[in-house]
């Protein structure tokens, strides 16, 4: 299988078309991708989140955004349980602890193991709650854990958990939380309307003791800083969206090659995909045309009004289980819930209540 070398190798498309060509099943059938993510493994994308001095082919923020636009346009489920398995692996080796990330990255890389994140607990969920939904205690030789990760993609698939949890003095602990840790316990996926796939459910962790030489990052208020990627104020949320944005604009010109009245409304919403994608790729460049939660406010009012112009398109065809533009409806629904800051979360509530200026 041709191993993917940029966001321009051909390969990229040949894969693209295997995921959207899954995409339905996937989404009806709510099974864990299996292929799909031996797909990815054997067309080298695992190896572009890893730097090389850990094998893999280390592309740059730029690359990988563009890559995942695309890969996001094809299967959104699949790119977004990458998403997390990426972010997981993004602050393993990104750890001061060398000896953590030398054991775990090439079984990573391999795909051999799988990873992924339980850390919204300490962004964006349960932030109103008085007591952390993850304690730790602190212990002579590692932490001890007691309480739940509500919203833990793939969690019971995971060998690696990358956790966070918080101590009584309100410092922060990053741990590579093995599943096979007595007292870890997968609680049953919720039921989502879209996604179903990505196996979301709440991770149990009761007296577990996870080892010294398993903290990734902490104790400190900050834990959380630092590594970019799968977290609130990264720009990956922008790109699945602006991803399965533009896979409804592109469904509204080939309609509209039969129906020159879609073509206006299409025009426009292409005009602001390529505004907005224009803008995340100069911010994975390093120039910051706009800040990265008004991007992710501007995604998401892109991507529901795109998949909703995409089913009106499609009219009471694209309202039928198995049409793509329905599907992608709900998938934008997602984007309003996603690692939302407050801040985006106000926006998006503000425009939908036709308050924006
Ligand atoms: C499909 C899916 C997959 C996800 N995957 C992951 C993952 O792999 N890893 C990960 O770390 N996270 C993941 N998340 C979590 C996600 O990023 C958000 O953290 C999550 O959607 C926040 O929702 P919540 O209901 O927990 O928020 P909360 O803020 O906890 O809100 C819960 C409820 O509390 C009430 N409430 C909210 N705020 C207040 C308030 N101020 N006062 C009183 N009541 C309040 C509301 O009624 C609300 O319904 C996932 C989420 C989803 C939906």
């Amino acid at each position: 299988m041709p191993v993917i070398h940029s966001p321009d190798d051909p390969a990229l498309d040949e894969l693209c078309r295997r995921f959207s060509a899954l995409a339905g099943d996937l989404d009806r059938g709510g099974a864990w991708p299996v292929e799909q993510l031996a797909l990815c493994r054997d067309y080298g994308v695992l190896s572009w989140f890893f730097p090389a001095e850990f094998g893999g082919q280390g592309w740059d923020e730029a690359d990988i955004v563009r890559g995942e636009l695309k890969l996001s346009a094809a299967c959104l489920t699949t790119m977004f349980i990458l998403t997390q398995w990426a972010g997981a692996c993004r602050r393993i080796v990104a750890s001061e602890n060398a000896a953590l990330a030398a054991r775990l990255a090439p079984h990573l890389l391999a795909g051999r193991t799988f990873a992924t994140l339980g850390i919204s607990h300490l962004t964006t969920s349960r932030r109103h709650l008085s007591q952390p939904a993850l304690a730790a205690e602190e212990m002579p030789n590692g932490f001890r854990l007691n309480g739940l990760s509500p919203w833990v993609t793939g969690g019971r698939h995971a060998h690696t958990i990358v956790i966070g949890a918080e101590l009584a003095d309100r410092r922060r602990v990053l741990l590579a939380l093995d599943t096979r840790w007595p007292g870890v316990r997968a609680g049953d996926d919720a039921p989502l309307i879209g996604l179903n796939a990505s196996h979301t459910g709440p991770i149990y962790c009761d007296n577990v003791l996870v080892p010294r030489h398993d903290l990734i990052a902490g104790p400190s208020e900050d834990v959380m800083a630092g590594a970019r990627g799968s977290n609130t104020g990264g720009l990956q949320t922008s790109t699945l969206a602006i991803g399965v944005a533009g896979a409804a604009v592109d469904f509204l010109f080939a309609e509209a090659e039969r129906r020159a009245d879609l073509l206006v409304p299409a025009g426009g919403l292409r005009a602001e995909l390529l505004e907005v994608r224009g803008d995340l790729l100069a911010a994975a460049l390093g120039e910051e045309r706009c800040s990265t939660q008004d991007l992710r406010t501007r995604a998401n009012s892109l991507v529901l009004r795109a998949t909703q112009a995409a089913l009106a398109a499609a009219k009471g065809t694209g309202y039928v289980v198995g049409h793509p533009a329905g599907r992608w409806c709900r998938e934008a629904l997602f984007f309003l819930v996603w690692s939302c800051p407050q801040q985006v979360m106000a926006a998006n509530l503000c425009e939908l209540a036709g308050l924006s200026e």
